[in-house]
């Protein structure tokens, strides 16, 4: 195990912060508060190639391997972790085709993505299947013919208004079964200029292969307002068996493994936002004195500083150590996957939380970036598994 950086490595790192720096910095607040689909940011993502990091050299892609990957993600998320939920989405989607795909569906189902700035959706979590994903009840049941027909809702899908592509997790046969299939479904592409902003409307689309699929309202949340999640409804829509990945009933199997690549992942976005905390609140608290002194200065403040920098290197330590262990295939790599996101969700509460509390009333308004930072750091506790169930993960495996 390795903790120092490449140059290649070194060279994305500094080639991403110059781009958070210029292109999302100096406009976050705004962009936040206007809540417009940020596709300027994600075309000139994409342009540089810090998107779609998992897709294979074989089809033209980056394949760029999983510490860079978070890394990447992680400086993104210094600038806002709605736009990396976004970009990392793509990853998400497609990582189960780049591991577990042919030849033939990842030049059907990923070349696309190399071709032009197009986003992919996730679709595992549904109204009755949260936390328990077993729960699920879409599902695909075979015809006559030899295809399938999918029916079913997912909820809080992110990327889903603007997809060109549904990754589906849904159950095989009927909606009670033990086996669970991982089904590509591609539609229209969808670019800035055909959804330029969704606003508050639905989106239907019509299959190409048959069927429909619906997409709800966006959500209205509480942060990340710079990322879609809409729900998304499935009638009857034809799936050719070139669209099943892998086994068609080993799809657990499969959510496994993406889980493991993104729940890193998520820890990187917890870390970017974690650290952005940190140094808008030390910056702040530099600069404003009470007491005849610097903020920083008094000695309860100093002391929620340091402990707020801990935190940040803690959950940077966890994080590398989870990517090392996916990088080294290591077998223990789940538990590491499970530590580096729940430290990090709680580095990125905590610093963003008590970071808000050390700017005092200023830090209330949203004049100042950090109570944005605190309104964002929840999902991060939520999304790719609550903490709770990463606890439970983690407590299986070492008993
Ligand atoms: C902004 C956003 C983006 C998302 N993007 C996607 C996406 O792209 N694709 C997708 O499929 N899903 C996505 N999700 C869904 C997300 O992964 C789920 O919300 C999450 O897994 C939790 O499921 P739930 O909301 O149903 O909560 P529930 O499962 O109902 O859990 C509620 C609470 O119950 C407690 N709890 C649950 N399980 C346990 C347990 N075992 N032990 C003790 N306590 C427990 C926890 O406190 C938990 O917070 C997204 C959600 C949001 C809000």
């Amino acid at each position: 195990m390795d903790f120092s950086f490449s140059e290649n490595q070194l060279m994305y790192l500094d080639t991403v912060r110059k781009f958070v720096k210029n292109e999302i910095t100096p406009h976050i607040l705004e962009m936040e508060k206007a809540h417009s689909f940020p596709w300027s940011i994600i075309n000139k993502a994409w342009e540089m190639g810090i998107i779609n990091l998992c897709i294979p050299e074989s089809v033209k892609g980056f394949e760029i391997d999983t510490i860079s990957s978070a890394l990447i993600i992680e400086e993104i998320s210094y600038g806002d972790t709605g736009i990396s939920t976004s970009a990392m989405c793509n990853d998400l989607a497609n990582i189960v085709i780049s591991q577990h795909g042919t030849e033939e569906q990842k030049e059907l189902f990923l070349r696309p993505f190399v071709e032009k700035p197009l986003l992919a959706s996730f679709c595992l979590t549904e109204p009755g299947a949260g936390s328990d994903n077993s729960m699920m009840t879409t599902f695909i049941a075979k015809k006559d013919d030899g295809t399938y027909v999918l029916n079913g809702s997912k909820c809080f899908i992110t990327n889903a208004s603007y997809a060109s592509q549904y990754t589906v997790l849904c159950k095989v046969g009927k909606p009670t079964s033990n086996f669970m299939a991982c089904v590509i479904i591609p539609v229209e592409h969808i670019t800035a200029a055909d959804i330029p902003d969704i606003g508050n409307s639905t989106r239907e689309i019509q299959v190409p292969t048959g069927g429909k699929i619906v997409i709800g309202k966006p959500e209205d949340k509480l942060g990340q307002r710079l990322s879609n999640t809409a729900s998304v409804t499935f009638e009857d829509v034809i799936i050719h068996p070139n669209q099943i990945i892998g086994d068609r009933r080993f799809g657990f199997k499969y959510i496994i493994d993406v889980l493991d690549f993104a729940r890193p992942m998520v820890a990187a976005i917890g870390l970017g936002l974690a650290k952005r905390a940190f140094a808008l609140t030390l910056n702040y608290t530099r600069e404003r004195k009470q007491f005849g002194q610097r903020i920083c200065d008094l000695p309860v403040a100093r002391d929620m500083l340091t402990t707020m920098w801990k935190k940040v290197e803690l959950a940077e330590m966890a994080l590398l150590r989870a990517t090392c262990k996916i990088q080294e295939k290591a077998t223990d790599a789940g538990i590491y996957a499970s530590l580096a996101k729940n430290t990090a969700a709680e580095a990125a509460v905590f610093c963003s939380t008590e970071g808000l509390h050390l700017h005092g009333g200023y830090g209330f308004t949203t004049d100042y970036e950090i109570s944005k930072l605190s309104r964002d750091a929840h999902i991060i506790d939520i999304y790719e598994g609550v903490r709770e169930v990463q606890n439970m993960i983690i407590g299986r495996e070492i008993v």
